[in-house]
């Protein structure tokens, strides 16, 4: 019977972080389980950073985005000597199962647990919503609104000024957050790593648009594509349309959870708990077609994460 589990968070932070580790605590107290928090995600356990968790420790955090545990990235930790040694600090601290949020490489992390014996549950937490095997990761959403939201601003001021408008979103070698929030944001072209893109068709489109008497035009850009400002300089001189270049940044990643992002985790770290009760590891949670399964971690991992071609050929039809 396990006694004790523990729960980093690594990689990227993504609102909703907190929700899961609420869910994870409360669920395990309700089960009878003891939670050590562990901070800094890898480089924290090396250091033993760790922390009880009570029933009050998750209070008033539900609503917050980042992750108390903090998170971090650790070169350390890639060492096979230093894997080890993070394998022996869990089990001196009495924890005998592991959740770990975060993205595929922490995912990799993890499965140097597994391979020395110790169950680990693994639960998608990134913004960028690029892990193979599922099609929602914590966080996702919340981003995907606070780009909706920038959208909806920018073109208020881009429709008084007759502009175009070149928006730079997250996503470095995906672009699910360009796509969900240029469909639902009525983007004219998204461009995304996924895709090549002939910037002369989407010059045309904008004149076409233009010449309609279209007062404001959104191109949405997914950071992997390429320089937006460089995007919008070639725009501008392409077509003649006065063109604005704004790069999001880190805004998508805070922020309160959205009501999706807080009602996933709190499914994903309850369902989490009660895998490592059912002395279950080397699992990832998914949802697929809209489910909450459990799916075998080394096989998650040898997947590819795709674009959802369907819509974004949608997006094609739509801004037409
Ligand atoms: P995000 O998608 O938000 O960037 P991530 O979990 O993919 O999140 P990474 O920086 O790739 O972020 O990984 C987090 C940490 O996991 C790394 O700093 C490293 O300590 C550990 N890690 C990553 N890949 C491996 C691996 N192959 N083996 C062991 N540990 C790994």
């Amino acid at each position: 019977m396990v006694t004790r589990i523990g729960i980093l968070t690594s990689g990227g932070d993504a609102p909703g972080m907190n929700a899961c580790i609420r869910a994870v605590v409360r669920a395990s107290i309700y089960n009878g389980l003891k939670v050590t928090g562990i901070m800094r995600g890898y480089a924290g356990l090396l250091a033993g950073e760790f922390i009880p968790l009570d029933v009050g420790s998750v209070g008033d955090i539900i609503h917050r985005g980042g992750t108390i545990l903090r998170t971090a990235r650790s070169m350390e930790f890639m060492e096979k000597a230093n894997q080890d040694k993070a394998a022996t600090i869990l089990g001196q601290a009495g924890i005998e199962g592991l959740i770990v949020v975060g993205g595929d490489g922490s995912f990799r992390g993890a499965m140097t647990f597994i391979e020395r014996g110790i169950p680990v549950i693994c639960i998608p937490g990134t913004i960028d919503r690029d892990i193979p095997g599922t099609e929602y990761t914590i966080g996702f959403d919340t981003a995907v609104n606070t780009v909706l939201d920038a959208i909806n601003k920018i073109r208020d001021t881009a429709t008084s000024h007759d502009r175009t408008n070149v928006i730079e979103v997250m996503g470095r070698s995906s672009g699910h957050i360009a796509l969900q929030a240029g469909l639902a944001g009525g983007a004219e072209s998204i461009l995304v790593p996924e895709v090549p893109f002939d910037l002369d068709k989407v010059c045309l489109r904008l004149l076409r648009g233009h010449d309609r008497g279209k007062l404001h035009s959104i191109i949405l850009v997914a950071e992997g594509v390429g320089s937006a400002v460089k995007i919008g300089e070639n725009i501008e001189a392409r077509t003649g349309l006065e063109t604005r270049v704004t790069i999001l940044g880190h805004i998508q990643r805070g922020g309160s959870p959205t009501a999706l992002d807080r009602l996933w985790a709190s499914r994903m770290g309850a369902q989490a708990v009660a895998l490592l009760l059912q002395k279950k590891g080397a699992v990832m949670l998914a949802v697929e077609k809209g489910e909450l399964v459990e799916k075998d971690l080394v096989e998650a991992l040898q997947s590819k994460n795709e674009l959802d071609m369907g819509l974004y050929q949608l997006s094609g039809v739509l801004s037409i």
